[in-house]
C-alpha cells in the first residue's frame, strides 16, 4: 500500500488531535474502526510498537499499488495456496508459474481476490515485470523445501472465535502440514529476509507463530509440534519454538495489548511510541514525539503537517512543553510537588518513562538498579568503601561495558528496555567471576579489563544466538584441538 490519494483522503483533522505527544480520536467514526471485537497478532504488535501510529494506519485510506510490497506478498500467497492445493506430483516450479499466469487473466471468483487482469491492463511491459515480481517473491519454497513431500492438512485455516489467554483471536494461517511428529504450522513471509531476527526491534514473526500455536490449541484442541516461518522470497526458513514457555510469553504480550488498546479506546487517547520505524509512519511529518526525537520520512511521500491537518489540543501548553518550560501539568523539578505527587505505575512494556520520569517497573529500571546493586556487591566483595562516589563510578564502568557490547550485538542499539540488555547483564556476572575487577590496578588495568570484559560478553551473546540459530554442533576433534588435549599440536610441544 502507498499512502491514501488524493492528498484531500490524508486529511486527519476532523477525527484526531494531538494533546502533547498522545493523539486523541476525536472522531466516533474512527473510534468505531479502531474497537474491533477481537484481536489479532498484527494489531498486538501494532499496539506494542506505536498505539498512535496503529490510529494512523486504521486512518488513512491505502491505495492499490499492484508493485507494492503488501501487493506483491498477497500475490505470492495465493500463488502458494493453489500450489499446495494440487496433487503432490502436480506441485513444481511450471505449475507455480501456470497458476500466476491463470492469476494474471483470470476474472476473479468474488470481491475478496483482486482483479490481477484489470490491474494488469494490457502493457506488454508492465505484464512481465509483475510477472517477475510475483516469481521472486514465492520462487525460493522449492530452495526451502519439495512441495510434492509435503502432506498438507490445510491452508488458509481461518481461526477466529477463540480465545487466547482470555483475549478473542483472530487470525489466518498460511498452511498446517501433517508430519510424523504431529501437526506443523508454516507461515509464508515476502520481503525482507528475517530468518535470523534483531533483537532490537523484537520478533513479531516468532511471536506470531506462537500465538497461531495457541489459538489452534484452543479452536481444534491439538497443538502442533512444530512452526516455521518460510521466508520464500530469499528461500530461507527458521523454525519457531512452541513449547508452553514460549508461548506462555507471546501471550502474556498478547493480552498486554488488548488491555492497553481496551484502556486507549475507552478514553481515546493513543500513546506515541518512538522508534527507528518511525521513519515509516504516515504521521512523522506531524508527530511532536517524532519531532522531539528529530525523526523524519524515510520512506518517502508521508503526508505534509499541513496535509495532515492534526490540531493542537491546548496549543499554549505545547509551546511550553515544545520550549522546554515548565507546564502546569509537569512537575518542576525545582519544586517539592515532584516529592508530593505520587509517580504513576506504568506496566513494563509501556516505555522506560512515564510522566517524564523514569517508570519503575520499567524493564529499564530493572536494568539500572541491578547494575547499581552490582556495583555495590563487587564494591563490597573487593574491601572497598561503598560512598556515592564510588558507587556511581563502578556503576558507570558496568554500564558502559553493558552498553558497547550490546550496541555491537544489536547493530547500534543501546536501549535498556531490550531483552539484549538484560541477557548481557545476566552474562555480566559470570563475566565478573571469570575476569575481576582490577581494584587497586592503574589506568592501563582497568583499560585492559574493559576490554576484556566487553569482548566476553559480545562473545557469549554471538555463542548464545549462532547456537539457537545453527543448532548445536559436536566436533569432538576441534575440541581436543582447541584445549590442547593429547595429540594436538598443543599437547605435543608441551611434550
Ligand atoms: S512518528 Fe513514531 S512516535 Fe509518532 S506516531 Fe508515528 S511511529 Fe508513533
Amino acid at each position: 500500500m502507498t499512502y491514501g490519494d488524493p492528498p484531500g483522503e490524508r486529511y486527519l483533522g476532523d477525527k484526531t488531535a494531538w494533546d502533547g505527544e498522545t493523539l486523541v480520536v476525536t472522531g466516533d467514526e474512527l473510534l468505531t474502526v479502531l474497537d474491533r471485537p477481537y484481536l489479532s497478532a498484527s494489531t498486538a504488535k501494532a499496539m506494542h510498537s506505536c498505539p498512535a501510529r496503529l490510529v494512523a494506519d486504521r486512518a488513512l485510506p491505502g491505495t492499490f499499488d499492484l508493485f507494492g510490497p503488501a501487493e506483491k506478498g498477497t500475490a505470492a500467497h495465493l500463488v502458494l495456496e493453489r500450489l499446495f492445493a494440487l496433487p503432490p506430483a502436480s506441485r513444481d516450479a511450471l505449475h507455480a508459474a501456470a497458476i500466476l499466469t491463470a492469476m494474471s487473466k483470470d476474472e476473479p471468483a468474488d470481491e475478496s481476490v483482486v482483479d490481477y487482469a484489470r490491474a494488469l491492463g494490457t502493457d506488454p511491459v508492465r505484464y512481465t515485470q509483475w510477472i517477475a515480481a510475483i516469481t521472486r517473491a514465492y520462487e525460493g519454497l522449492f530452495a526451502i523445501e519439495d512441495p510434492a513431500d509435503v502432506v498438507v492438512n490445510g491452508t488458509e485455516l481461518m481461526l477466529n472465535g477463540v480465545e487466547v489467554g482470555g483475549v478473542p483471536f483472530k487470525g489466518v494461517l498460511d498452511r498446517v502440514d501433517e508430519t510424523p511428529d504431529g501437526l506443523r504450522i508454516v507461515d509464508y513471509k515476502t520481503g525482507k529476509d528475517r530468518s535470523r531476527p534483531n533483537p532490537r526491534f523484537g520478533d513479531d514473526h516468532g511471536d506470531q507463530i506462537k500465538l497461531y500455536a495457541a489459538a489452534m490449541q484452543a479452536a481444534l484442541g491439538e497443538k502442533p509440534r512444530s512452526g516455521f516461518l518460510y521466508y520464500v522470497e530469499h528461500g530461507k526458513k527458521r523454525r519457531v519454538a512452541v513449547a508452553d514457555r514460549q508461548i506462555t510469553k507471546a501471550v502474556r504480550g498478547f493480552q498486554g495489548s488488548w488491555e492497553a488498546l481496551q484502556e486507549s479506546l475507552s478514553n481515546r487517547t493513543f500513546e506515541t511510541r518512538t522508534s527507528p520505524l518511525c521513519g515509516w509512519c504516515p504521521l512523522v511529518n506531524a508527530c511532536p514525539a517524532a519531532a522531539r526525537e528529530g525523526m523524519t520520512d524515510r520512506r518517502g511521500g508521508a503526508p505534509t503537517l499541513i496535509e495532515l491537518g492534526i490540531p493542537t489540543l491546548r496549543p499554549a501548553l505545547a509551546a511550553r512543553r515544545a520550549a522546554h518550560l515548565p507546564t502546569d501539568d509537569t512537575p518542576d523539578p525545582e519544586d517539592t510537588m515532584s516529592k508530593t505527587t505520587p509517580w504513576r505505575e506504568a506496566k513494563p512494556y509501556e516505555g522506560a518513562q512515564v510522566d517524564g520520569h523514569l517508570s519503575l517497573n520499567a524493564y529499564a529500571a530493572t536494568a539500572v538498579f541491578g547494575l547499581t546493586t552490582l556495583a555495590a556487591e563487587q564494591l563490597h566483595a573487593s574491601g572497598q568503601k561503598i560512598g556515592p562516589a564510588t558507587l556511581r563510578l563502578v556503576t558507570g564502568v558496568l554500564a558502559t561495558i553493558v552498553l558497547d557490547a550490546q550496541e555491537a550485538v544489536t547493530h547500534g542499539s543501546r536501549d535498556w528496555q531490550e531483552g539484549a540488555n538484560t541477557r548481557l547483564r545476566g552474562a555480566l556476572r559470570t563475566s565478573l567471576d571469570l575476569i575481576p575487577m582490577p581494584f587497586g590496578g592503574d589506568h592501563d588495568a582497568w583499560s585492559e579489563w574493559g576490554k576484556r570484559t566487553r569482548n566476553f560478553l559480545v562473545a557469549v551473546a554471538t555463542t548464545a544466538i549462532d547456537l539457537y540459530d545453527a543448532g548445536p554442533a559436536v566436533d569432538i576433534d576441534a575440541l581436543v584441538v582447541a584445549t590442547g588435549g593429547a595429540g594436538s599440536d598443543a599437547a605435543q610441544s608441551a611434550a
